[in-house]
């Protein structure tokens, strides 16, 4: 590992300009994935600026009356936290499911949004990757791809996004406090992340030294009824081959409203607004349900190793929502008043 310079950071603003100002800085939260990245090579900061005693470690009731969390709550303490089991399942779900205790323990809210994913090629400074080295090629789209994007991608990167939290807070709309050059600003999530298009290397609309400094969750009455559902190739400890995070509110066997977003099918959590407006006002039945992840699956470009994941999504969606609405999966009977 190349030698490198460490200092705490005295305050966000202080430490927005160390990092904005030398080129070879970067932010240090719970090292997680910068100090596993820093031992592969894949990435080689000459100076760590440590933002853990500085950033936000707090969940607060919003002004709105959401939650404001912020980017320093570690891991678990958000999954524990009791207005987020009861008012965000979802997204207690999602973090629990990510990882395991000890790294929960570690992972802050922010590094959790900007982890790097877990391409294979990405992660051996071997191989040519186009994210790590523009220009230099994805072996992916030849190569190991079972785990990486059927949505969004480019014929530059189709690597996916490895966050499990970051799904549940797309699907929540949630927006994300950054203190910048200019001073602090806030961005939803849609806009915190990129599409890999010719520059893969650009994961975020970040420019350098912006501190993502909170995350705040808008309240959501219906989201108390929402869940997470991740598919994985062992029980535990592993990253995810498909996710989902949805919220359902149905009455008169109708649905009002959804929200639903997949998680490693694409280079950012997917939101999955087209099978959300096709749900709004129909039946909430497995049909239905069925109907809208065909829908926004129309999309999905998948490679001949990934092409799985269109029906596991598919019927990852429909058997959440028919939870969520308490009908069977495969039964397309009307649900009662429920929200
Ligand atoms: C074995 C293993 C299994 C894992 N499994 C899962 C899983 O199943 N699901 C899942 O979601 N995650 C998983 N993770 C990833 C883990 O959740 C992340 O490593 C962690 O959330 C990153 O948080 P951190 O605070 O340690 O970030 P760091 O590693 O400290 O930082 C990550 C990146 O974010 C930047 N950064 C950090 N904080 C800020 C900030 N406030 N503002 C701007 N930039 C910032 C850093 O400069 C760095 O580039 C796993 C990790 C490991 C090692
Ligand atoms: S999919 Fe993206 S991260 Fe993976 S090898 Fe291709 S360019 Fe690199």
């Amino acid at each position: 590992m190349r030698p490198f310079g460490y200092v705490a950071a005295a305050d966000p603003a202080s430490a927005a300009a160390l990092v904005r100002d030398r080129p070879e800085a970067a932010f240090l939260a719970g090292g997680t994935n910068l100090v596993d990245l820093m031992k592969l090579g894949v990435t080689a900061p000459g100076l760590l600026v440590d933002v853990t005693g500085v950033l936000p470690g707090r969940i607060e009731r919003a002004a709105a009356g959401g939650l404001r969390i912020g980017a320093g709550v570690r891991n678990s303490d958000l999954a524990a936290d009791p207005r987020v089991r009861a008012e965000f399942p979802m997204l207690a779900q999602a973090v629990l499911a990510g990882a395991s205790g000890q790294l929960r323990n570690m992972a802050t809210v922010g590094g959790n949004l900007l982890q790097r994913t877990r391409c294979l090629y990405f992660q051996d400074v071997t191989k040519p990757c186009n994210k790590r080295v523009p220009g230099s090629g994805c072996p992916a789209r030849a190569g190991d791809h079972r785990n990486l994007a059927i949505l969004g991608g480019s014929a530059h990167c189709v690597a996916t996004h490895p966050s499990d939290m970051a799904v549940a807070l797309a699907a929540l709309d949630a927006v994300v406090h950054v203190q910048g050059a200019a001073g602090p600003r806030v961005i939803t999530l849609g806009q915190l992340y990129r599409r890999p298009g010719d520059r893969p290397d650009l994961e975020t609309t970040l420019e350098r030294g912006d501190l993502i400094t909170a995350v705040e969750v808008p309240a959501l009455g219906y989201a108390a009824r929402s869940a997470y559902r991740k598919v994985r190739d062992r029980a535990s400890y592993a990253f995810a081959v498909t996710s989902v995070a949805a919220a359902l509110d149905v009455a008169g066997g109708v649905v009002r409203s959804a929200r639903i977003a997949v998680g490693a099918v694409a280079p950012l959590p997917w939101r999955a607004r087209t099978a959300e407006r096709i749900l709004a006002g129909r039946p909430a039945t497995a049909e239905w349900f069925g109907r809208a992840a065909d829908a926004e699956l129309a999309a999905a470009d998948p490679l001949p190793d990934n092409a799985f994941k269109v029906p596991l999504v598919r019927n990852v969606v429909v058997r959440m929502l028919s939870e969520l609405a308490g009908i069977p999966a495969g039964d397309q009977a009307p649900a009662g008043d429920r929200t």
